[in-house]
């Protein structure tokens, strides 16, 4: 394979599709150049593959072969040769990855500029200040990409030279820290590697009848048709995305450069005919000719996305069905436009900038990035105030609320980084003036640590905490989520984990299908505390029953509400689960206050039963179906309040719906025996009712040994629901509670862990107890029931693996509920597509 290509090369396929090849910028400047014959500066691309073996073992042999025919193919095509003294050609040399980075890698512009060939340029363009602009600019950014810290390094006068050092730079750049840790971020694995674009370089900075800028063929912050966009005249095209100088919008571009606005107005039109999406370019103005210098997809927000998937089913030139729609939009999509806004009143704002991506935020003003990551490490939510934003502080983006800059345009840094991280951001407020770690606008001066508030949908600033409301639905949410029911059908449900009934009625507002998780432990917090100490320390059954009754009385209450939110729809209740040291208080601090003879007969009862039930990893130790085993009273108070609460329903003319679900089952005798106190209190309860209620009885599988034994396991229950939470605990051994602080931050970096296994199921491991368990409970009952109701039921791509594993349903928090709609409509559109 070579490690070189042309723009115009002839592939065996549509070079779009190549992106792992060429990378992005590399594939799209291909299918301009030889698909779409648009006017794109003639060039090659240099491969991820080199880039990757580049890194495994240094400058691959044969590369410097490759790069020089082709190098020879640009210079007989553009008529120049690299560092003619007479007339020299300039080429561009930038990074390309598949996956956009934006800003996160490295740029060498004017490269082949020298003692000599700068004369040459000045020469051949009659303008001495321009080729000596043009060289400065070249030697600072080869000073700063290719030799970086190395203080004694000359640049080289060879051109072919600066060519190799300048293509080996870009590999580097890919495991910089600043890209590193953008990926880790984006989850982009690190192992991809870029490739480096070499371009004959048109200037924009030539003259008046010269310029750059950046477009978008719809509004990418709104989605409304037309197109937008900034750009500068006499300009080189960092200047635009700098946000430095303050851009004129591509209207303008009708008024300055009607030839040339018309020409790209008509490529506008035929890129989107044939992506059949948004496009983002970038193009030079040379002398009045147009050069289309890159095209992607662009990013947008959430509101711009659904929006344009909906328009674009009937815009004629694209026509996408209903099913590619739903393939256009993401859960991360839908999150944003839930965001909220100002709330409706008088709220003094000191300035507007421009709304650059959707969503209000509070938060305490910080004028730096290390000082935003300080504060939030302090536990402040914080706005990131700034001048303008460069890859240098996206580590302050990343843990602020929002960022507030008083330059920029809506495709500066700021704007493009907070847009798809669905962060709001206000960009070039002019009035907000910034002098070091405070700002004035409006008459009102904000230091370090006040309080700002910022709404990204309006471009509104103001001094304080302004009151937020919730975001509102555009009306393309419910069209979309339309479309993704019809898709999914009933081969994917979409249940809901809720705990009460105002989370269970908000789910069932989001289109949850049933409740696959009640947790009941927070039944047991609260005022009921005491109750449950009660029980904790009653000694014997004479002073258990008691306390048992009083706290089946209030759990009846609880479950008759959700049964009532969730009328005619299952309300799955998983008997108790933590471990007992959670009810009582703890352990030290009592030791201490005994210590101090502060304890009466109560607290000396208290500290015995938390020595007693304390434990050293709890989540491995006596809780789920064992801590039913050591006080089976409580599995059955609870299932006895569950069905009074089921028959109350019914009598009041419901349809209460209920499951029981016993947690962290091992073996088919556990759960055997747990299912035998079920049964016997739902005989009970039916028996004296003289109801009758359909109750399914079914097993959490979240341990590796319940996955494995599934086959024997199911002959005790009627479903099967998958914790992947303890599950995935389980099969790694991370402490769930430990891990996230300790370990994944640097699992991740260096890595080891490709994804956040709590977040995203691990597909490997934990996926594959999943397959199993599922395949293994139906040889025993083809038509076991089975969902999901661990974190991961909410997560898109996890939904995307159950779907394939065979589940029923996934299950997961009332606000991810319409996402999971989504990814399950994704999930079946997918299927049948392949
Ligand atoms: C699980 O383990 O995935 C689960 C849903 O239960 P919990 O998170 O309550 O342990
Ligand atoms: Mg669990």
């Amino acid at each position: 394979m070579p490690y070189v290509y042309d723009f115009d090369h002839a592939h065996d396929r549509p070079p779009r599709e190549l992106k792992e090849l060429l990378g992005g910028k590399g594939a799209n400047l291909a299918e301009m150049t030889s698909v779409l014959d648009l006017p794109v500066p003639p060039g090659f691309t240099v491969s991820t593959d080199a880039c990757r073996a580049c890194l495994k073992g240094g400058w691959p042999e044969g590369l410097t072969e490759e790069v020089a025919e082709h190098l020879a193919t640009l210079e007989s095509r553009m008529g120049k040769r690299l560092g003619d003294p007479s007339d020299p050609l300039l080429v561009s040399v930038r990074s390309g990855a598949a996956s956009s980075m934006p800003g996160m890698m490295d740029t060498v512009l004017n490269l082949g500029l020298n003692e000599h060939s700068v004369e040459g340029l000045a020469k051949q363009t009659d303008d001495e200040a321009f080729a000596q602009d043009s060289y400065r600019r070249f030697l600072d950014l080869y000073r700063d990409v290719v030799l970086g810290d190395d203080e004694d390094a000359e640049v080289p006068q060879d051109p072919h030279e600066q060519l190799r050092q300048a293509i080996e730079a870009v590999f580097r750049s890919w495991t910089g820290p600043r890209a590193v840790a953008y990926r880790t971020r984006e989850h982009i694995p690190h192992d991809l590697g870029t490739a480096v674009n070499v371009q004959a370089m048109v200037f924009g900075n030539r003259d008046d009848r010269s310029g750059t800028g950046v477009g978008f063929t719809r509004d990418p912050a709104t989605g409304a048709q037309g197109v937008y966009g900034d750009f500068l005249v006499n300009a080189q095209g960092e200047d635009v995305v700098a946000g430095t100088r303050i851009t004129k919008p591509l209207s303008a571009l009708e008024e300055e450069f009607p030839d040339v606005y018309a020409e790209l107005m008509d490529i506008f039109e035929r890129l989107e005919r044939h992506y059949r999406d948004m496009l983002d370019t970038e193009f030079t103005i040379e002398q009045g000719k147009l050069w289309m210098l890159q095209t992607r997809v662009g990013k947008r927000t959430g509101a711009a996305a659904l929006k344009q998937a909906v328009a674009m089913t009937t815009d004629p030139g694209i026509e996408l069905t209903h099913e590619e729609a739903l393939l256009r939009v993401s859960g991360d999509n839908l999150d944003q436009v839930l965001h909220p806004q100002f709330a409706p009143g008088d709220h003094e704002i000191v300035a507007t900038g421009l709304p650059a991506s959707p969503g209000a935020a509070v938060g305490k003003a910080q004028f730096t990035a290390d000082a935003a990551v300080t504060a939030s490490r302090h536990g402040d939510k914080v706005i990131l105030v700034r001048s303008e934003t460069s890859p240098d502080d996206v580590h302050g983006l990343e843990v602020a609320e929002g960022v507030l800059t008083s330059k920029g345009g809506l495709v500066s840094h700021a704007a493009v980084v907070a847009r798809g991280w669905g962060k709001p951001a206000v960009v070039g407020a002019e009035a907000v003036e910034i002098e070091g770690s405070s700002f004035t606008a409006g008459g009102v001066a904000v230091q370090e640590g006040d309080v700002i508030s910022i709404d990204g949908t309006t471009g509104e600033v103001a001094v304080g905490e302004v009151e937020l409301a919730e975001g509102e639905h555009p009306p393309e949410f419910e069209v979309l989520l339309g479309w993704a029911d019809e898709a999914r059908g009933d081969r994917l449900g979409v249940w809901a984990n809720a705990d009460t009934a105002h989370d269970a009625a908000q789910a069932r507002e989001y289109g949850a299908e049933g409740i696959g998780l009640c947790r009941t432990e927070h039944m047991f917090l609260g005022d009921r505390l005491p109750l449950i100490q009660r029980l904790i320390l009653a000694d014997g059954d004479e002073e258990e029953r008691p306390a048992l009754a009083e706290l089946g009385d209030v759990q009846r209450e609880d479950f008759e509400a959700i049964l009532e939110a969730m009328d005619g729809l299952p309300v799955t209740v998983r008997l108790l689960d933590p471990p007992l040291h959670e009810f009582l208080p703890d352990l030290e601090e009592l030791i201490v206050a005994e210590a101090k003879g502060e304890l009466d007969e109560g607290g000396h009862r208290l500290l015995d039963a938390a020595r007693h039930w304390q434990e050293t990893n709890p989540m491995l130790g006596t809780r789920g179906v064992r801590l039913a085993v050591v006080k089976d009273g409580l599995y059955r108070m609870q299932v006895k309040a569950l069905m009074e609460a089921a028959v109350e329903r019914a009598r009041a003319g419901g349809s209460p719906i209920v499951e029981v679900m016993i947690p962290l089952v091992v073996s088919r005798e556990e759960l055997a025996l747990a299912r035998g106190w079920v049964e016997e209190e739902v005989e009970a309860v039916r028996g004296e009712a003289g109801v009758s209620l359909e109750v399914k009885i079914g097993t959490m599988i979240e341990t590796p040994r319940a996955a494995l034994l599934a086959e024997e396991i199911a002959e005790a229950a009627d479903f099967f629901s998958f914790g992947t939470n303890d599950l995935t605990q389980m099969t790694y051994g991370f402490s769930r509670d430990d891990i996230e602080g300790r370990l994944m931050a640097p699992y991740l970096e260096q890595g080891l862990l490709a994804r956040d296994p709590f977040e995203t199921l691990d597909l490997a491991g934990v996926g594959e107890l999943v397959r199993l368990g599922v395949e293994r409970g139906r040889v025993t009952k083809p038509d076991l029931k089975v969902g999901v109701c661990g974190e991961h039921g909410g997560d898109p791509e996890s939904i995307d693996a159950f779907f394939e594993a065979g589940v029923d349903y996934v299950s997961c928090s009332p606000f991810r509920v319409p996402v999971a709609r989504l990814a399950g409509a994704q999930a079946v559109v997918r299927r049948r597509a392949a």
